[in-house]
């Protein structure tokens, strides 16, 4: 008889952990995934998926807008909340179903249902049954934050609610200033609602490049979106159906929805982590894990968001996919989180990958930046205000490009592509001998031949 229940018990039926399970099974490891709400976790279920859904149909707008200066006249176009979040709703539900399918087709068997440490070797089913594991996977991704308890907190919604809105709201206030804030707060205005961002530093995105970070609130701010630096929300009241948030600064607003999106946190809490003596990252508040994502205790991993290291859904896919050949496909893999692109899905959208330009000047002694910004082709025609970014940082050295940033549509598809050329470590020589591919706004990486700044630092004496 086999000494434990299963080779690989994972703990969570998200992106990562789907892809260790059915690479696992592969493997031939008899898997066993536990998920508590639905396959697919965050990005698939209220995250990255649906969340494109809503920018896609958001985006729409400017679409209509754009229409008369190409001869089209469209009646008075109208929008149907409701219609939009029962068709996002069906589509989340048949990739659910397609993540379940994947991981039973791979021989790996799903139980929903919470599981939780009883010891190092042992989980304890919300079922009240026990199962013994040879290894185990922590895959349980994160959880948005509210921050400080603030008077009226319980009115705040955060990205897990803002799915399944009854009603569009007409005025919605959202506090943060990175990825999910900036990415609805782009959504809603494009519905049309009124909206206001609440960040509390000089400048939303902080850790972007500081052309990028400028470029897209002046954008944001075109499109009569309201960004608020250097305050916070102290306080939120409710009245019937409308809410006032109370600003550091002394001023209030008032809304029908207010939003929270101020980071995640890993979800470390209520596992039994302690009755495996699994060590948690003082650092971060992650589980502590290795370059092969093992954590303190050898025969428990970790990955994805849980570890809280880079938490993006390629990130623990790559993560569960290298743990399981590492494990059981005799094949030592670790994860190189050097130069991953990452792309907002503000309108418009960001896409950026390697070094900023202030990282690059602190790393390298000579840097040379490749900038522009102009109008796209389309909006000649539309009429549209707006500009494209975009721009390359070279360490001045070695000639190699080790920062591309966009900002303007499809951003994310171009620096998508542009990242197999910065991993490759192509130079700005590589840039200009590529062909330009007109007449498409990309081109300008290729035909960018002189820096529009550069910066020698002297050696110092
Ligand atoms: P981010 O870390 O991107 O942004 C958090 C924002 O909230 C920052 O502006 C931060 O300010 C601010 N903030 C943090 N704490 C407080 C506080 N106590 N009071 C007021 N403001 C605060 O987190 P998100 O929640 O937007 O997203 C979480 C993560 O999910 C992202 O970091 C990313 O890894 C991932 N994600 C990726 C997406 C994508 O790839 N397109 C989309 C959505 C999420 P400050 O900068 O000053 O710290």
């Amino acid at each position: 008889m086999a000494e434990f229940d299963v080779d690989l018990f994972v703990i969570g039926g998200g992106s990562g952990g789907v892809r260790a399970a059915r690479i696992a099974a592969g493997h031939g490891a008899r898997v066993m995934v536990a998920e508590e709400y639905r396959m697919g976790g965050t990005c698939v279920i209220r995250g990255c998926v649906p969340k494109k859904l809503f920018v896609l149909g958001s985006h729409v707008h400017f679409e209509i807008a754009d229409a008369a200066g190409f001869g089209w006249t469209i009646p008075s176009a109208t929008f149907d909340w409701r219609t939009l979040v029962a068709n996002k709703d069906k589509e989340i539900a048949r990739l659910e179903g397609i993540y379940t399918t994947n991981v039973e087709k791979s021989g790996a068997h799903i139980v929903k249902t919470r599981a939780v440490f009883e010891d190092p070797h042992t989980l304890r089913l919300a079922t009240g049954e026990a199962l013994t594991a040879k290894h185990i996977l922590i895959a349980t991704g994160s959880a948005p934050n509210h921050g400080q308890m603030i008077p009226g907190i319980e009115h705040v919604i955060s990205s897990n609610e803002v799915f399944h809105l009854e009603e569009l709201p007409k005025r919605i206030v959202i506090q943060g200033g990175g990825y999910i804030a900036l990415e609805f707060a782009c959504i809603f205005a494009g519905f049309g609602s009124d909206v206001t961002v609440i960040y509390r530093g000089d400048n939303i995105l902080r850790g972007f490049d500081e052309d990028v970070r400028l470029h897209v609130r002046a954008e944001m701010e075109r499109e009569g979106i309201t960004v608020l630096t250097g305050c916070t929300v102290s306080k939120v009241d409710r009245h019937g159906n409308e809410f006032t948030s109370h600003l550091t600064n002394g001023s209030s607003i008032a809304s029908d929805k207010v939003m929270f999106a101020i980071g995640r946190h890993p979800n470390v809490a209520n596992l039994g982590l302690e009755k495996a003596g699994v060590a948690i990252n003082p650092r971060n508040g992650g589980i502590a894990v290795d370059n092969f994502s093992r954590s303190s205790v050898p025969h428990i991993y970790a990955i994805g968001d849980v570890t809280h290291r880079i938490n993006l859904t390629p990130v623990a896919i790559r993560e569960g996919h290298a743990f399981a050949d590492t494990v059981f496909g005799k094949r030592p893999v670790e994860v190189d989180h050097a130069t991953i692109p990452t792309a907002v899905f503000s309108q418009p959208e960001i896409g950026t990958v390697g070094l900023t330009e202030a990282e690059a000047r602190a790393q390298f002694s000579r840097v040379d930046i490749y900038k522009t910004d102009f109008r796209p082709i389309k909006s000649t025609m539309s009429g549209r205000d707006t500009r494209i970014l975009m721009k390359l940082v070279v360490d001045g050295t070695t000639d190699r490009v080790v920062g591309c940033h966009i900002v303007g549509d499809t951003a994310a598809e171009i620096v998508q592509a542009v990242a197999i050329a910065v991993k490759m470590k192509a130079t700005k020589a590589d840039f200009d001998a590529t062909f330009a591919l007109h007449p498409t706004a990309a081109e300008e990486l290729v035909t960018m031949r002189t820096p529009t700044a550069r910066y020698i630092r002297e050696a110092a004496e």
